[in-house]
């Protein structure tokens, strides 16, 4: 990397202060040029930011990092002045002048990594700290930044890695399967690494739960009251809500967020009914929403119904794998106590409200909130993206297979292949011979000056 860039690292408008950031080779001439010295390294320094002409555009706080122990890992220069746009910007264009160029998005952060400050997931990591919209979502994004998701990583791959070299080593030697003994302890040993992969699948679904969100569709029947139950929980921690205009024929009619969860609302009605191909295809995307939903809340008019028989219904409609809480709705109304868990097997949650009076309507945002792992219980939540994932759903393929070849009693070369396999995709998270294309893709999600 030869050239330098320069970006400002607060965000653009008014503000006490802003902070222009400046990395690369050239920034201690740049420094020289606008501050007519070089600023004593790693102290604040009271400065008046210089146009060519030698007027003050600016005067603040200079601030030098030297080369290596700075964000980058380059020379960095961060001059703290006046919070202003017009500002901002003309002493963007001096330092451009200088010699600078403009920061892509991202570009800090990447240079970065690529001096080897961060490895790839904590460079995500980054991002997900500066983009969390929760306590929750910054502490796991924190404990990805500070390395955890990462040292898990590279120790699991180190445990393929260990065991791929004995596996390898028999290679040499036979043309016979692995012998009774060693399988029996490299068994094992799979096992613990298999283990070892499941806890970090739960900790990094439950960070990306927190980071990207839970999609929640509320299904029931008409005037069960999910339109009502959507706008009260719209009142609650202040939520943002979009309505999409849609025809009676799209099902999807409305979204909002909670706390950065999305939350979409579906009449179940629609899903039997399929007159023409219009409604097919609305039956097709309903049927898409509920099955890619993290969980259904299917609401239930407790006056009208109070055996759920709605639900019950419904049941075998709904995509199997996608956990539902059934909502009884209206106990304002519903005098005899509806039914209640006694009357759904198989470990369906059900809560008691009314969208009406807004009496249990807490108890059902905190238990959304617990379902995204926002209780005080789960605070070993890992930021991850989905294609850390993905990568680690591969993993898991890939010793599913060498277990099975181990037992089958295959050649090692194939055993050696799957583990070869399982440790390129765990290579992939932290960033070990990562394509250009897939980091122009991670950081050109960032912001502009980080
Ligand atoms: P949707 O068709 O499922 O979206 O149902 P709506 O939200 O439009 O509600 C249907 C009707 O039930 C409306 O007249 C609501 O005012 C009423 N409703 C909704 N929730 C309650 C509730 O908790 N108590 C009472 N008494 N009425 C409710």
């Amino acid at each position: 990397m030869s050239d330098t860039i320069v970006a400002a690292a607060t965000p653009p408008g008014r503000g006490g202060i802003a902070i222009v950031r400046v990395s690369g080779p050239a920034t201690p001439q740049i420094a020289i040029g606008v501050l007519g010295r070089l600023p004593l390294p790693r102290f604040a320094t009271a400065a008046k930011f210089r146009a060519a002409a030698g007027a003050a555009i600016d005067d603040g706080l200079a601030l030098y990092f030297p080369a290596p122990h700075s964000y980058t890992g380059e020379h960095v220069l961060e001059l703290q002045g006046h919070g202003g746009p017009v500002l901002v910007e003309a002493l963007v264009r001096r330092l451009l002048e200088l010699g600078a160029r403009r920061a892509q998005p991202g570009e800090f952060t990447q240079r970065a990594y690529l001096n080897g400050k961060l490895d790839l997931a904590q460079a995500e990591a980054v991002a997900d700290l500066i983009d969390a919209a929760s306590d929750a979502a910054a502490r796991a994004a924190r404990r990805s930044l500070e390395g955890e998701f990462s040292s898990r990583v590279l120790g699991l791959s180190q445990i393929l890695g260990e065991l791929r070299a004995e596996v390898e080593a028999g290679i040499d030697f036979a043309d016979e399967p692995i012998d009774v003994l060693s399988e029996h302890s490299l068994r094992l040993r799979l096992q613990q690494a298999a283990a070892q992969l499941a806890a970090l699948r739960v900790a990094s679904r439950q960070g990306r739960v927190l980071t990207e969100g839970m999609t929640v569709v509320i299904a029931g029947r008409p005037n069960a009251g999910k339109s009502s139950l959507l706008n009260r929980l719209a009142g609650h921690d202040a939520a943002i809500v979009t309505t999409t205009p849609g025809t009676t024929r799209d099902l999807l009619r409305e979204r909002m967020l909670l706390d950065g969860m999305p939350l979409h609302l579906l009449d179940t009605a629609g899903l039997r009914r399929a007159g023409d191909d219009i409604e097919a295809e609305g039956i097709r995307r309903a049927r898409a929403a509920m099955a890619g939903a993290d969980r259904i809340l299917f609401v239930i008019d407790a006056a009208a119904d109070p055996a759920a028989s709605a639900y019950l219904e419904e049941r075998a409609l709904l995509p199997a794998e996608v956990p539902v809480t059934v909502v009884f709705n209206k106990i304002d109304l519903a005098l005899p106590r509806p039914a209640g868990p006694e009357l759904l097997s198989g470990g369906i949650a059900t809560l008691r409200l009314s969208a009406l009076t807004g009496e249990g309507v807490d108890t059902l945002a905190t238990h959304l909130k617990a379902c995204m792992g926002f209780d005080a219980g789960s605070t070993d939540a890992l930021s991850a993206r989905a294609r850390h994932l993905e990568a680690l759903a591969r993993v898991d393929a890939h010793l599913l297979q060498a277990t099975g070849q181990l037992a089958g009693g295959s050649a090692p070369e194939l055993v050696a292949e799957e583990l070869r396999r399982a440790q390129l995709a765990l290579g992939e998270i932290v960033g070990v011979d990562s394509s250009d294309e897939l980091l122009g893709r991670i950081f050109a999600r960032f912001c502009i000056g980080k």
